[in-house]
């Protein structure tokens, strides 16, 4: 057991990162380690690393140079997450000054890892071949955000999207026992969290190894846990998006009306290409469920521009799509190649400045969409869950169940805490946000 060493960590990339990273810092914590706000105070820096985009990745080696001086203090450098994976032992050539290269498959390992590190081995590493079958579970969480408890129910991702490094970089799927979720969603009611946010690469292809609950009867237990007022998950497939998700929204009050559903291409030719194993066709279809829905579910998606082989008649299918759906949020991406993917076989020959003009083009439209959906909101009285406080703008912000910024003025002096609910009334909107009056 380490006595009074510091670490620093800095989490870069996507929430399922963000709740690996609160776990890590918890297991440390466990481990006797104290945590500090900045490198120069630390004993042991590390970086939770994203290596989805390139500009991500390169962060991380800028950040290792910027600080490499502090290595001759005595200070040790780990990275983890997605690019430690990825890159594995070559982050030992180009940062020598790093002891630890973990990706997150091999996180329940890291007790052993520190030992190793604090008995002075320079050269530690924790890599997966996507053989593991186990997933990171502690009860040391240390949750860092205030209003949301994070829950992890699958790790890993079997599908090997074209252009995805996920599948190489967290290793193969593997859910968790349903018991173990619904345990940690009662100790999370327990400390006082009334929203919790079910994470996976895909949370749709979640199989339960006690093989008590589907994903959709596990999302209702969650949402029928006592104290527990708000359930989202996030992300989904649309191949092993079912029918039951709608259902269970429909019955089951504490799950949001909102569904991130990433369509990537409205072109079932470039879907092909990009294997997503749907066709433009069927995720329609799976959008009509949710549209039928009893309750209002709000849409969101991901959608890349310029993937290998999209001609202008592929866009113009994509644009056919956003105008169908009426999305209330798209995260638009130009492609671009990563490392191990098949997309990087494929020909990528639209230049650079035409994937920005098509993502301006997409983006311009979406913004046109939400506006007019944001607009039918005025006038309404939402319930809003506060999750902070603008004080540039004297304005509390907060989300609506359908995920929806909300907004209003307020004096910071009796802002109410993150993580409290109460009902706001429309008075303006925008394309990205309400903004009220509390009643
Ligand atoms: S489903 Fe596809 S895009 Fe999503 S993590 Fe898996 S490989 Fe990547």
């Amino acid at each position: 057991m380490a006595t009074d060493r510091t670490f620093y960590l800095e989490t870069f990339g996507c929430q399922m990162n963000a709740h690996d990273s609160e776990k890590v810092i918890g297991t440390l914590e466990q481990q006797g380690y104290r945590r500090v706000e900045s490198e120069e105070e630390a004993d042991l820096i590390l970086y939770n690393t994203c290596s989805i985009r390139d500009k991500a990745e390169q962060k991380v080696f800028h950040r290792l140079q910027d600080y490499k001086t502090l290595y001759k203090a005595g200070k040790r450098f780990g990275v983890l997450g997605c690019v430690a994976q990825q890159e594995g032992e070559k982050i030992f050539a180009r940062a020598p000054h790093v002891s630890l290269v973990s990706g997150s498959a091999s996180y329940r390992r890291l007790p052993e890892m520190l030992s190793r590190l604090e008995a002075g081995e320079k050269r530690i590493t924790g890599l997966d071949d996507r053989q593991t079958e186990e997933t990171f579970e502690t009860e040391f969480t240390a949750r860092q955000n205030p209003y949301r408890g994070y829950i992890t129910i699958i790790e890993g991702c079997d599908k090997f999207c074209a252009y995805c490094v996920v599948p190489y970089t967290r290793g193969k799927e593997r859910s968790r026992r349903s018991s173990s979720v619904l345990d940690e969603a009662r100790r999370i009611a327990d400390q006082g969290y009334t929203e919790i946010q079910l994470l996976g690469q895909n949370v749709n292809s979640y199989r339960d190894p006690e093989g008590k609950r589907s994903f959709a009867e596990l999302l209702a237990a969650v949402g029928e846990t006592v104290g527990i007022r708000r359930v989202r998950f996030t992300t989904s497939h649309p191949r092993d998006f079912t029918r039951d998700i709608v259902e269970a929204i429909d019955a089951v009050p504490a799950l949001c009306d909102h569904v991130h559903l990433p369509v990537q291409s409205g072109s079932s030719r470039i879907l092909n290409a990009m294997r997503r194993d749907y066709t433009a066709e069927e995720y329609l279809e799976k959008i009509a469920w949710l549209k039928a829905a009893r309750r209002p579910i709000s849409l969101s998606t991901d959608i890349i521009v310029g993937f290998p082989g999209e001609r202008p008649d592929d866009f113009i299918e994509t644009m056919d799509l956003l105008a169908k759906v009426e999305y209330d949020c798209v995260f638009g991406f130009k492609y671009s190649a990563r490392p191990n993917t098949p997309a990087l076989t494929m020909i990528d020959s639209i230049p650079d400045e035409e994937k920005a003009r098509r993502l301006q083009v997409l983006l311009e439209r979406q913004r046109e969409i939400q506006r007019v959906n944001y607009a039918k909101h005025l006038g309404q009285t939402v319930e809003v869950m506060v999750e902070g406080f603008n004080p540039a703008r004297e304005q509390v912000v907060g989300r609506s169940s359908q995920n929806k910024p909300v907004n209003f003025s307020c004096a910071q002096a009796i802002a109410p805490a993150p993580g409290t609910y109460l009902n706001v009334r429309i008075t303006t909107t925008h394309p990205n946000s309400l903004v009220g009056q509390a009643v």
